[in-house]
């Protein structure tokens, strides 16, 4: 059986090194994008130009209608989802609670929370053998944010993330029984272009000495523990949630 992984956010940062590694390992990948087409084109490329299969795919994963046809795109395109990683999340600029606006967190928990709750959705209708799937495996990118809380910066990102781990737990024990695994990932500081985002390009600078091995991650690191996450090595492993931290 051909695997098949959709990668949401797959053209920078942890996503692309997932998309890649996943390419490597001889997945079918489809890079999924919001905004930057030019970034998810180069990954798909460099995965076909290894010889491997990959498509790039616009959807914005907070809009129902995006995510059932970025599914359909990879059924015609691909074959059916074998792998799903809800990766795709942002944050905003950082402020206290008592700054925050009603649209912001709700774009923060569009994006995170609705949007990992509609990909799960449309990879369960595919992978579940009660409704004659095959199976599949799914991880959720959640963040370190939802153990410390994240003050001063994003409390709304945290929280949103507290809710990628519940789902976690919650749909592995759904799906369990149909053949499908789910787990997350937690990653700690790592770097990529979110903490610009947040207005602290140098994040991981300031604060790397606060991680027990010193240093801030690479995308490549926490990608390897997805691909094992996604893998037949991980055959007894669901609901579980690994921090990728650094010891933080
Ligand atoms: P990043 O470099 O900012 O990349 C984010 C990716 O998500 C981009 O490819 C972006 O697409 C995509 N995206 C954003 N909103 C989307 C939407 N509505 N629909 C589809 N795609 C969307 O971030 P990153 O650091 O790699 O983060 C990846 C995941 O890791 C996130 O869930 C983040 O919360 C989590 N995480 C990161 C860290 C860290 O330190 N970096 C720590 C813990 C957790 P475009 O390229 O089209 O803009």
């Amino acid at each position: 059986m051909e695997r098949v992984a959709i990668i949401t956010g797959g053209g920078r940062g942890i996503g692309a090194a997932t998309a890649r590694l996943a390419g490597a390992r001889g997945y079918a990948v489809c890079v999924n994008y919001q905004r930057n087409e030019a970034a998810a084109r180069e990954v798909a490329k460099a995965i076909t130009d290894a010889g491997g299969r990959a498509i790039a795919v616009a959807a914005d994963v907070s809009n129902e209608g995006d995510v059932v046809r970025l599914f359909e795109t990879v059924d015609w395109e691909l074959g059916t989802v074998t792998a799903l990683v809800n990766n795709a999340g942002i944050l905003e600029r950082q402020m206290r609670v008592d700054e925050m606006d009603a649209g912001r967190i709700r774009r923060v928990f569009d994006t995170n929370v609705v949007g990992a709750f509609l990909c799960a959705r449309e990879a369960v209708r595919r992978m579940s053998t009660n409704r004659g799937g095959r199976g599949g495996a799914i991880v959720n990118v959640s963040s370190g944010a939802a153990r410390w809380g994240s003050p001063d910066e994003y409390v709304d990102y945290a929280a949103s993330k507290g809710a990628v781990d519940t789902m976690t737990v919650g749909l592995a024990k759904e799906v369990a029984g149909e053949g499908i695994r789910v787990n997350a990932v937690r990653p700690g500081l790592v770097a990529t272009d979110i903490h610009a985002a947040g207005g602290e390009p140098g994040r991981v600078e300031r604060l790397k000495a606060t991680v027990p091995l010193g240093r801030g991650g690479q995308p490549e690191e926490v990608a390897a523990a997805i691909l094992w996450l996604l893998s037949d090595e991980a055959s007894f492993t669901t609901g579980a949630i690994i921090d990728v931290s650094g010891g933080r």
